[in-house]
């Protein structure tokens, strides 16, 4: 039996009615086109047409037809249903002449993830993405209230989203994944559950299905749960840290010497110091809304600085201090509004860059940059992210290798579309102007 004939017969066992064939747009918004058990075969056969104008980023109307191809490693059935029962297949966009579409994310991660395999290495990554669940109004709208005053590692009984968050990891389990850590995170409200690492395409397969079970186990205990970086002022926003490790045919970590100070490899060096080369360039990516920036300031554990440490978390990057099999770099800077697919491609194929190029890391710098001022940043050679979108955008626009990693379908599509953004944010008079400026002019 092929695989094909091996998932129509699971389905069938498993009484599975419908089916939602997924993908995500360039934004990084889950879509789907749902059908019938009946029409299993045909999809399986790629033979599910959508039309692609109707979908953000995607193509003019005039070039709209679109296939879809389910990936058959990522089918599962949706625990939380049951009769009837439906299940999932996450599937790559095609063109009408059957090559890969240009404007579709997970084609652009399996092309940095081809690179890297080419290069003999197979791509790890292990998220830990963070997210506030607060409480609905009568209406079931979303409110900033949260459900408790807890904070870090704090337990029940002010922990109430922590039943919401049980849930979320038992589902989770039954679809797979094999979660590692689930804790309340700084702020009040805010959660963090880690589950364990696989190589790139997996992971950011899997950080799109944590996030759609996330958001529909809170609704089902009355809560709401945002991505969004920083919905709340004076507190930790949420970021989704990104552990990356290389590991070679013969399944060793490519990032582990122990002959070096850090038992870091060069390797590991090259790594790091693409990443820290074009982080001003994929900024836009892996942090893409307006809100992203407000997240990137000093005091709240995330990033503002471009530097590396082996101890320190404010800055960029950090250096878990696990080694051997387990040595990983921690890249601090993006966050959960991202799409999982371009800001993979992006940031891996920094690193990439960096080890075909030998490119050598700065000196890490292992105080906190947070009290760092700008002579002394000067002085050290260190540069900031940017501070807006705006300003992301601007240096995307002319970073070569971050481009490439995107292709210019996408690259065009997600810049238009954050300038949009910046526009309709810049001309908006916000309640700051008017606390700070009514009474005074
Ligand atoms: N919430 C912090 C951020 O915005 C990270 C906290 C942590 O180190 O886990 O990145
Ligand atoms: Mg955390
Ligand atoms: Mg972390």
């Amino acid at each position: 039996m092929n695989h094909k004939e091996a998932l129509l017969k699971k389905a069938k066992e498993l009484e599975v009615e419908f089916i939602h064939l997924q993908f995500t747009d360039i934004l990084g918004v889950m879509k789907n086109v749902s059908i019938t058990i009946e029409q299993l075969e045909k999809a399986l056969d790629n033979e599910i047409m959508f039309d692609g104008s109707s979908i953000d980023g995607f193509v003019r109307i005039e070039e709209s037809d679109m296939y879809l191809a389910p990936d058959l490693s990522t089918f599962i059935v949706l625990p939380w249903t049951d009769s009837p029962r439906e299940a999932r297949l996450i599937c790559n966009v095609y063109k009408t002449d059957g090559t890969p579409f240009h404007g579709c994310p997970r084609n652009a991660l399996k092309k940095v993830v081809k690179e890297a395999l080419d290069m003999g290495y197979t791509i790890n990554i292990g998220p830990e993405c963070e997210f506030f669940l607060f409480h609905t109004d009568e209406k079931g709208e979303p409110s900033l209230q949260t459900h408790d005053n807890a904070g870090y590692f704090d337990l029940a009984p002010v922990d109430l989203g922590g039943n919401a968050r049980k849930d979320m990891t038992m589902t989770l389990k039954q679809m797979g994944f094999e979660i590692e850590a689930s804790h309340h995170e700084v702020a009040p409200g805010q959660h963090e559950i880690d589950f364990k690492y696989a190589d790139a395409l997996v992971t950011a397969d899997r950080i799109m299905t944590f996030k759609m079970v996330v958001r529909i186990i809170a609704q089902r205990h009355g809560l709401h749960a945002t991505f969004m970086p920083k919905p709340k002022f004076g507190i930790n926003g949420s970021g989704m840290h990104i552990n990356m490790s290389l590991e070679t045919m013969d399944g060793k970590n490519a990032f582990y010497d122990d002959k070096d100070k850090l038992k870091l490899s060069k390797v590991a060096y090259h790594f790091l110091a693409g990443v820290l080369k074009q982080a001003k360039g994929f900024a836009a990516v892996t942090n893409p809304t307006v809100n992203s920036y407000k997240r990137l300031i000093p005091g709240y554990e995330a990033p503002v600085l471009i530097a590396w440490s082996a101890s320190n978390r404010s800055p960029l990057v950090r250096i878990p201090a696990k080694r051997g099999n387990s040595t990983r770099i921690e890249l601090r800077n993006p966050d959960p509004s991202a799409n999982p697919y371009l800001a993979l491609a992006a940031v891996l194929k920094s690193g990439i860059d960096g080890i075909k190029n030998e490119i050598d890391p700065p000196k890490p710098v292992d105080s906190n940059v947070y009290d760092m001022d700008e002579l002394e940043m000067k002085e050290k050679g260190i540069e900031g992210l940017p501070a807006n979108l705006y300003e992301a955008v601007k240096m995307l626009s002319t970073n070569e290798v971050v481009k490439e990693a995107l292709g210019q379908h996408i690259f065009k599509k997600l810049t238009g579309a954050a300038l949009y953004e910046w526009n309709e944010y810049s001309k908006d008079v916000s309640q700051w102007e008017i606390n700070r400026y009514l009474r005074k002019y």
